[in-house]
């Protein structure tokens, strides 16, 4: 295992040894009890050990105390954009996941450090862990505009490292945790592209060996993509003895999550029978359709059906080397979406198109797929 620390999460721990827990992440409101005590008594009995809750209001807080009350799993929430929550929800979770690439939004003149500061103390004050979660679309704004033009470059061959930025947030924010005497964290550092995943943490593996790795390929898509990519790349880490814990990531309705779980057993399955994906029995998709997995965070339920229809529509244009990112929400669309050829980011009523970085316009849900077909056509015929 690559962490020699240990560090626990309610009932679990990883590291050192310990089995490697799978996870997974409620994609029903948070504020819908009911729904969530459900979802997450779900995955637990999938075998899920940890489960993720988005937490971004107050009313998301108050509605903690209930779940924690109806399920026994050891719970994690996800804090993008508002840390200040972070108090109040602690009393009834075992582990802040926060995302470096968010923590400017609330209070932008405080420095992140002081920020990370108070979530440290927060969770030693509340016996809990951290995950720092680095994620290739939300980079800290700090690293932003090199990670841009390093892949920029990178892309025309002439740099040697374009992953130095995102590594270099990560060891900036660990470094700062041991600095301020908290070390009961775990790392992510994701990404949609699997061969991204498997170099950038094993460089992050190198460098610090002592810290647990919780391993995934974000916005991995729907199933028939989601789970190749997240084999590969999961695969080829835990068989190098990388990864202390894991999430495959997919975009499946709130009520097929638990088949996050079943793949992240699979996973782990193969590797304890010697039957991980080889580098050559895995290439990605021409056409590569990336998708989020979807939280609670997601403003409409289409969404999932939306990134079917997208994948349907676009078969004539399996063969054509293009990106098109399918996102659910504002809080990770826009950034998530610069990196891909097309990007549909998803809002209540519409969907945002953007072309490369750029916004063409928004629909509704009804219309945009036709309108992605068109551009996708043209941009064919100007090839
Ligand atoms: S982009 Fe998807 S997974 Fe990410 S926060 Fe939004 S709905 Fe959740």
């Amino acid at each position: 295992m690559s962490g020699k620390r240990s560090i626990r999460i309610g009932t679990v721990v990883i590291g050192r040894g310990n089995p490697i827990a799978v996870q997974s992440m409620a994609a029903s409101k948070t504020t819908d009890i009911d729904a969530t005590v459900e979802t997450v008594n779900r995955l637990e009995q999938a075998g899920a050990a940890i489960v993720r809750l988005a937490v971004d209001t107050e009313r998301d807080v108050r509605a903690l105390p209930e779940i924690r009350r109806q399920t026994h799993v050891s719970l994690s929430i996800d804090l993008q954009e508002n840390y200040r929550l972070a108090e109040k929800a602690a009393p009834y979770i075992d582990k802040i996941r926060y995302n470096p690439g968010h923590l400017h939004h609330a209070e932008p003149n405080t420095p992140w450090r002081e920020k990370v500061r108070r979530l440290a103390e927060i969770a030693k004050d509340h016996d809990l862990a951290i995950r720092v979660g680095i994620n290739c679309g939300s980079i800290d704004p700090v690293h932003l505009k090199a990670y841009k033009a390093a892949r920029a470059a990178a892309k025309k061959g002439n740099v040697p490292d374009p992953f130095a930025p995102i590594l270099e947030s990560a060891l900036e924010h660990t470094a700062w945790l041991d600095e301020i005497g908290f070390t009961r964290y775990c790392v992510s550092i994701k990404d949609s592209n699997p061969e991204t995943v498997i170099l950038v943490n094993r460089r992050f593996a190198d460098l610090r060996p002592e810290v647990p790795i919780h391993l995934g390929v974000t916005e991995a898509g729907l199933p028939a993509y989601g789970i190749p990519k997240s084999r590969y790349a999961l695969e080829t880490l835990l068989s190098e003895g990388i990864g202390d814990t894991l999430r495959v990531s997919l975009t499946v309705p709130n009520n097929h999550k638990q088949e996050e779980v079943e793949a992240g057993r699979m996973i782990l399955a193969n590797v304890a029978a010697g039957r991980m994906m080889k580098e050559s029995e895995f290439s990605l998709p021409k056409l590569n359709i990336v998708s989020c997995p979807s939280c609670a965070r997601v403003q409409n339920s289409a969404f999932v059906a939306l990134a079917e229809e997208v994948q349907k529509a676009t078969e004539f244009a399996a063969d054509v080397p293009l990106k098109i990112a399918v996102m659910g929400c504002r809080v990770n669309g826009p950034g998530e979406t610069d990196d891909a050829d097309f990007g549909l980011w998803c809002g209540a009523d519409k969907v945002n198109f953007k072309e490369g970085e750029k916004l063409i316009g928004s629909y509704p849900y009804g219309e945009i797929v036709p309108v992605l077909v068109l551009k996708l056509k043209e941009r064919i015929k100007s090839a």
